[in-house]
């Protein structure tokens, strides 16, 4: 396992973090923490998870994956080995309104009520990373391109959000703070924000990236790079498409994508002629499809973590095994021809 500090806190982590989503849903609390376990056991010491998960959200499942995670945590007895990172929902009023009465405006009330809910769940009395999932303001993200000008109010300042996080820091509840599903403009509004005001800066940006989504590297990478802040590329096998068990029409059974149809972000032609020029890539140089694109997210040089996620053993392990392969110059150029011909087919 490779280690990677998180942005300039000292934090240092393995750059393969465990994703927690389906902890709750499609996997058990036994399933999780057998998962927990043989990350571990792996080198990994870095989790991820968020209120609102396990996905998809649902009332009765809300905060579940926090508390399969935290009842892990009670029993390993050795928290200051492990890295939490979770989130604050963005405004869901509309879309989850289980979520706090639908309370999630990110301002200051809210974002307090947040953390210590999540605290309470995972059982400590701190969160190492905690970042906002998804902007207050109407812009790019969840695939959305083409950025539409509107007069309407960005709503809560993103003054009041990030000093809402700086009292979870001085307060000692939260270690450091980060953002997800962000633009290169807000990336730097915070970071702008926190070097006038002397408030803590963002040190990582979760945000999609993986061989069928290189968007991040349009803006955010030049971005993150020079003001040393990490990404932590989420969905690095575009929700299992980049396993190649989706390609003519296949939908095995018990997978996300036939499980929960509504999520169609990386089943697009685009997305699925590209995953097969990959896989031919990865056949011919005798690689798993899935190692052969974590090993491409693994070896970015702006990267502070790959978040994988699994509902099995056999996929974690998998996956976690992808630290151990580095890819050649050859895999290497083929991979930036299909890029070139068909980029980011799944934005
Ligand atoms: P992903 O790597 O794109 O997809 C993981 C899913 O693919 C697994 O749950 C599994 O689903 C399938 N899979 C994984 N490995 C496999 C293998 N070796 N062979 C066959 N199938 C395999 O990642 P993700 O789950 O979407 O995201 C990972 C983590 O990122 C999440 O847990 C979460 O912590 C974070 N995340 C954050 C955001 C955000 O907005 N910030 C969004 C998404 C995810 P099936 O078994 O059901 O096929």
């Amino acid at each position: 396992m490779q280690y990677t500090n998180l942005g300039t806190t000292g934090i240092t982590v393995s750059k393969i973090c465990l994703g927690s989503m389906t902890w709750g849903e499609q996997n058990s609390e036994t399933e999780g923490h057998e998962q927990l376990d043989m990350a571990f056991d792996h080198g990994v010491n870095f989790i991820d998870t968020a209120e609102m998960y396990p996905v998809p959200s649902r009332e009765p499942t809300y905060g579940v994956t926090e508390t399969i995670i935290g009842n892990w945590l009670s029993k390993q007895k050795s928290r200051d080995k492990i890295v939490i990172a979770t989130k604050v929902v963005g405004p869901a009023g509309d879309w989850m309104p289980h979520i706090r009465h639908g309370q999630t405006r990110l301002n200051e009330a809210n974002i307090l009520q947040a953390v210590d809910g999540s605290l309470k769940r995972l059982k400590t009395d701190y969160v190492d990373l905690y970042q906002v999932h998804w902007p207050e303001r109407k812009t790019n993200y969840f695939g959305r391109l083409g950025y539409e000008y509107t007069d309407e109010d960005d709503g809560i300042a993103l003054e009041e959000t990030l000093s809402a996080l700086s009292k979870c820091v001085h307060a000692g509840k939260v270690r450091a703070i980060g953002v997800s599903n962000e633009t290169p403009w807000g990336v730097m509004r915070y970071l702008h924000l926190a070097d006038t005001l002397g408030l803590p800066r963002i040190v990582t940006v979760q945000n999609p990236y993986s061989l069928l989504n290189r968007t991040y590297e349009i803006g955010l990478a030049e971005v993150t790079r020079r003001e040393h802040v990490g990404l932590l590329a989420y969905s690095p096998l575009g929700f299992g498409v980049l396993t190649g068990k989706y390609l003519h029409g296949m939908r095995p059974q018990q997978a996300r994508l036939t499980l929960f149809k509504q999520f169609t972000r990386y089943l697009g032609d685009r997305s699925l002629a590209a995953t097969e020029q990959y896989l031919e890539i990865a056949e011919h140089h005798e690689l798993s499809l899935a190692q052969m694109a974590l090993a491409y997210v693994n070896s970015r040089p702006f990267l502070a973590g790959n978040i994988v996620g699994a509902t099995s053993l056999e996929q974690l392990r998998e996956n976690l095994d992808s630290s151990d392969i580095r890819l050649n110059d050859e895999v290497l150029r083929e991979i930036e021809l299909v890029h070139k011909d068909n980029p980011n087919p799944a934005p």
